[in-house]
């Protein structure tokens, strides 16, 4: 995700941001997946960043572009719920990620050493609900204005598109706003 150089490190070791992640199938069942890398986050552990560029440091490292990325801007995190994925991606989510550990602030964002989500954001039911129960973070769903998805909401949702559609509803939504 292109957030801009490093410019400090940031005071604050928690801060929050957006970020796209891919859904994906694994053998052990459903997981967020990094739109960019292979790495898979795993649930109720903190995904924990090294460095990709073959440099010998701990991640992130303020000249260096390694750590979990989130955008300040959910805008800027909306480019990245499209693009061409491999065929165990289910969809793509956007969502809101804490980031942890040494924390890079950046021109447009934040580079973390550790995350975890926060909030997601799937217009699919079958996602929200999904999502939900593995990660344990509430999961919004969109087209669903009063709150959190539920499993029940999710079980009497037999009219709801089978595709992932969140991204397209936000990306509609924001672009309708600004
Ligand atoms: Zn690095």
């Amino acid at each position: 995700m292109n957030i801009g150089e490093g410019v400090r490190s940031a005071n604050r070791d928690r801060v929050v941001g957006w970020r796209a992640w891919t859904v994906i199938e694994t053998k052990d069942g459903v997981r967020l997946g990094s739109v960019i890398y292979d790495t898979v986050w795993q649930p109720t552990e903190q995904a924990n960043a090294v460095c990709h560029c073959d440099r010998s440091h701990d991640a992130p490292a303020i000249a260096c572009t390694c750590g979990f990325h989130a955008a300040r801007d959910p805008v800027d995190a909306l480019t990245y719920l499209h693009g061409r994925d491999e065929p165990r991606t289910l969809c793509r989510v956007l969502g809101e990620v804490r980031l942890s550990g040494l924390v890079i602030e950046t021109e447009g964002g934040y580079r973390g050493a550790a995350a975890y989500p926060l909030r997601l954001y799937a217009n699919d039911l079958e996602v929200v609900a999904t999502l939900e129960s593995i990660y344990g973070v509430p999961v919004r769903s969109p087209g669903c204005e009063s709150g959190f998805a539920t499993s029940s909401i999710a079980a009497s949702a037999g009219s709801s598109p089978s595709s992932c559609s969140a991204a397209r509803t936000l990306s509609w939504r924001t672009a309708a706003s600004g």
